[in-house]
């Protein structure tokens, strides 16, 4: 038996492919509602080929740049937080050209067996009602020294394609006049409804008969032998486990062990879900606005608009200047995309790790499993990431090379 502290896309997509698997699962969650903290509303994006961390050379001058401009899509707020400041320096740390390849090269090895695992649920049990779709990906730029940069690097085995600005107007029509020099092209990029895909994954493991939720039930700690987890304590009430899965998102961090690091931040974005009405004219192409860090999404009969980083601890109001500015943004670039009036604003915490990549697998307790700081990615990784703890869990050699994944790498 698999207990899984967290019910977002990380902890179901773990529980399905460890039911597949055979495993009988238990699945907890603090909220009522399976799927509903980040998982809930975000960019949408199955991102597989777009997946370098933040952290890279340049990225801090970068940064100064940024926090000095009042549009800007990153904001720093400083507090007396030694989390915040351990982790910042972490970041720093990791902002080298030769530790972003390596760490972006792990990252496509899980993002290729996530789209390959998404894949195979869907075909073998015709796993659908999400609206997923493969929209491929295009990557606009403003700025003609950054498309340059971007060009430098596109790449066959990708297969992208660096496209005029009049090519992307014609490949989206939704994009004309709006102030872009050229684009890249990702065709196999695609796109869903994450929250949509939770709820399925949960109908699914629910029918299986192998899976138990506890909803609305906050794990409140862990107890632990020497070398193995024994129980968790759910307030007054103790439940003995025999494997346990973390994978509680952000908050994962509040249930660290002794010996047990787990170098999280939350990074605050936010998103806006406009209704696209038949006189509208949404993009059926996903886009990236890469310089100013924003990302669109038609996902079913909504435009999703993602974007923003801020660096302000555990915050999850909604802050009306930031999306005004991101909602002022669409409008220059979407202006007839959907009926902004109508737009549901949303804020949610990605579970980052200073270099960008998640901890897959074992830990220095024998039947602790981590399965967690997706970051920015985690809609996009939570299959591959899934199978993987299957796999490691059930014993199995991993379906990719694990080096870079695993916690104890960490
Ligand atoms: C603005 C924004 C846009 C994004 N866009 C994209 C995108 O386009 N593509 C993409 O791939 N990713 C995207 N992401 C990232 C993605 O949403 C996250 O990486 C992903 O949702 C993380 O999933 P998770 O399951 O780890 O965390 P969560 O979804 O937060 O799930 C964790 C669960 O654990 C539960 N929990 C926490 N603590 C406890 C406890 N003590 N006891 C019991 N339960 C607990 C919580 O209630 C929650 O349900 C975006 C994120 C944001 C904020």
């Amino acid at each position: 038996m698999v207990c899984i502290i967290g019910g977002g896309v990380i902890g179901l997509a773990s529980a399905y492919a460890l039911v597949r698997a055979g495993h009988e699962v238990t699945v907890i969650d603090a909220r009522e509602t399976l799927g509903s903290e980040t998982s809930f509303a975000n960019g949408g994006q199955l991102s597989y080929r777009y997946v370098a961390p933040l952290a890279d050379k340049g990225v801090p001058l970068q940064a100064i740049g940024w926090l000095l401009r009042g549009d800007s899509p990153l904001k720093l707020r400083p507090r007396l937080d030694p989390q915040q400041w351990r982790w910042m320096t972490a970041f720093l740390g990791a902002c080298r050209g030769s530790v972003n390849k390596r760490n972006a090269a792990h990252l496509l090895r899980l993002a290729t067996l996530s789209q390959d695992t998404l894949q195979q649920w869907r075909d073998d049990d015709h796993l659908d009602g999400f609206d997923w779709r493969r929209n491929g990906k295009l990557v606009t730029f403003r700025n003609a020294s950054s498309f340059e940069q971007a060009r430098s690097k596109v790449t066959n085995i990708l297969q992208q394609q660096v496209l005029s600005a009049a090519d992307c107007a014609r490949l989206e029509p939704a994009l004309a006049g709006g102030g872009f020099v050229g684009g890249i092209y990702t065709p196999n990029e695609e796109v869903a409804d994450c929250h949509a895909f939770c709820q399925r994954l949960a109908a699914r493991l629910e029918a299986s008969g192998r899976c138990t939720f506890l909803l609305g039930r906050k794990v409140t700690g862990i107890r632990h032998a020497d070398t193995a987890v024994q129980a968790i304590e759910l307030g007054s009430e103790v439940m003995p486990v025999e494997h346990l899965v973390l994978a509680a998102g952000h908050r994962s961090a509040e249930l660290a062990l002794p010996g047990l690091s787990l170098p999280l931040y939350p990074l605050k974005g936010y998103s806006l879900s406009v209704p696209i009405g038949e006189q509208h004219r949404a993009p059926n192409v996903s886009i990236t606005d890469y310089d100013r860090k924003i990302v669109y999404a038609r996902i079913g009969e909504q435009l999703r608009v993602a974007a923003m980083v801020d660096i302000v601890g555990f915050d999850t109001r909604l802050e009306p200047k930031r999306l005004a500015l991101m909602k002022r943004q669409a409008l220059e670039t979407f202006a007839l995309a959907g009926d902004y009036a109508q737009a549901v604003e949303w804020a949610g915490m990605r579970p980052a790790t200073p270099t960008g990549v998640p901890l897959i697998g074992a830990s220095v307790y024998r039947n602790l499993w981590l399965n967690l700081g997706h970051g920015a990615l985690g809609f996009t990784l939570a299959c591959g990431s899934g199978q993987l703890l299957a796999e490691l869990i059930g014993r199995q050699t991993p379906s990719i090379d694990m080096q870079g994944l695993t916690p104890r790498a960490a």
